[in-house]
């Protein structure tokens, strides 16, 4: 069997509640795990927590809980939620356990084997962010505070510890990525990267002393290891690394990050892996933020909307599809209700409802649920190939908003060709060959939109699919040379009822 393609979302901090910020980015990575699968490849998608934070010690304390027991029930919480939005991963990462502990021994212990001076003892002094968990330089600070936690007060602190010789992989990560050999997207991301490379790296402090919430740095009796250069190690633990089998996994074929922790990604993951000898992940996509009037969706800032509330509007697949229709994967976009409302009701509901259930009622109308097996009318199976093809492109390109486009301009394409065949005249004429032609096109463009959907709407793209009789697993093939000849449809459920659904 050939390499699954393995793609990873960012852990999550387990400090917080899940919110709309976070949905995107596992709702994005899902779709890209779907597209894969959809296409017939063998995927592994990995999520997490990352559990060892500082904040996540503050966090246990206010509750009055130990760091354990704390992590464990958020940890749940996180992944009902992604249950709830149907993310499909097939791992759930969390830097507690044993597994990852292994991975980050082993790691740290391979890099000191090839590179004995890759670590060494040094004192830092600096600003530190307790939101970020790192250590801030003069360019990350407006104020005196943190640009991505301007509600937190920044923390002088100073403190001997172990540093990571990150300096000397400034030359040969630059390389990779210049080549691209690691693949940096969107070009936005690539181009801040670049300048940040090109700018120098300097080492970094990878231990925290009288920390106890943590892995113990090997070698050292009172360290832990830093949390940011344990938890991207998580992609590596999560493949079974040390042990055997686990190149059958690595390298990531994605990692799916937020734009504000590229440089994490991009210039200290990539050197710690060179400094083990292990390949470099293929590609990092860096996606925007979900604003809310403006200001990024962040519950630590106290600006948000609650992802239940989300949720109950219209439904999981609606809000999947949202998110990724009108924020989109690469910049940021803002969510607001009345839009919500609006894109629901005239792109599924008036949208691809309504063409499903006219397309399927005319079938059952005028020939007994069953598709036509002749030729389909070229005047409309021309654009459905057309759509299919420009989709694909979107898809492979991670462009999900022109993805989704494609499947509305479908839409309307399909709709302009029901007014213009007008399939009722055809059948009060006695007009069968056209009519036959029409229903059969009308039909396979349903299944293409069926298909287009299964990334973002699994829900929903199964009720439509099945409703075509395609019951099971979807698969492209039928985007790709759509053949609903002879096939028994039946009218779908409302797909997108108009009334909201009730709260669950
Ligand atoms: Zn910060």
């Amino acid at each position: 069997m050939s390499k699954p393609f393995y793609v990873t979302t960012a852990i999550d901090y387990s400090n917080g509640d899940p919110h709309l910020g976070h949905a995107l980015e596992k709702v994005g990575a899902d779709v890209i795990a779907r597209w894969h699968r959809l296409q017939g490849h063998p995927v592994h998608f990995v999520m997490g927590m990352d559990e060892h934070a500082q904040k996540v010690l503050q966090a246990a304390e206010a509750a009055d809980t130990t760091p354990q027991q704390w992590v464990d029930r958020m940890s749940a919480r996180f992944e009902q939620a992604w249950q709830v939005l149907e993310c499909s991963h097939d791992d759930w990462m969390r830097t507690t356990q044993p597994r990852h502990a292994e991975g980050v021994k082993a790691l740290i212990a391979r890099i000191q084997a090839r590179h004995p001076d890759a670590f060494y003892e040094g004192e830092y002094e600096g600003l530190y962010c307790v939101g970020c968990e790192e250590f801030k330089s003069e360019s990350q600070v407006v104020d005196g505070r943190c640009v991505e936690h301007p509600s937190r007060d920044l923390v002088p602190t100073r403190e001997r510890n172990t540093f990571f010789r990150l300096s000397a992989w400034r030359d040969e990560v630059l390389r990779r990525i210049t080549s691209g050999e690691l693949v940096v997207a969107p070009d936005i991301r690539r181009n801040e990267i670049l300048r940040v490379l090109e700018g120098g790296l300097i080492d970094i402090s990878v231990s925290r002393s009288r920390l106890p919430w943590g892995i113990p740095f090997p070698g050292t009796d009172d360290q832990t290891v830093y949390v940011w250069f344990e938890a991207l190690m998580n992609y590596v633990s999560a493949t079974g690394f040390p042990e055997a089998d686990w190149e059958s996994l690595w390298p990531a074929d994605v990692h799916v990050v937020g734009k504000g922790i590229t440089r994490f990604h991009c210039c200290i993951w990539p050197a710690i892996l060179l400094a083990a000898g292990l390949p470099l992940p293929r590609a990092v996509w860096a996606h925007g933020y979900v604003q809310w009037d403006g200001a990024k969706v962040s519950k630590s800032e106290g600006t948000g909307v609650s992802l239940a509330d989300a949720i109950n509007r219209h439904g999981p697949d609606a809000l999947r599809y949202f998110l990724l229709r009108e924020i989109g994967f690469t910049a940021d976009g803002d969510f607001s209700f009345d839009r919500f409302d609006a894109v629901y009701a005239s792109e599924l509901a008036d949208g691809v409802g309504n063409l499903a259930s006219r397309v399927l009622a005319m079938v059952v109308k005028y020939r007994d649920g069953i598709v036509p097996s002749g030729d389909a009318d070229p005047g409309l199976s021309d654009g459905i190939r057309a759509a299919a093809a420009h989709y694909r492109q979107a898809m492979d390109a991670t462009e999900f908003k022109r993805a989704l486009e494609e499947l509305g301009s479908l839409v309307r394409v399909a709709n302009a060709f029901i007014t213009t065949a007008a399939p009722w005249t055809l059948a009060k004429t006695g007009d069968d060959v056209a009519l036959d032609r029409a229903l059969r096109a009308l039909s396979e463009a349903v299944l293409v939109i069926g298909v287009m959907m299964a990334p973002f709407m699994p829900e929903k793209s199964a009720a439509l699919l099945a409703a075509l009789g395609r019951d099971g697993t979807p698969a492209w093939r039928d985007a790709d040379a759509p053949d609903l000849g002879g096939a028994r449809v039946a009218k779908p459920d409302n797909l997108f009822p108009k009334d909201p659904p009730a709260a669950a």
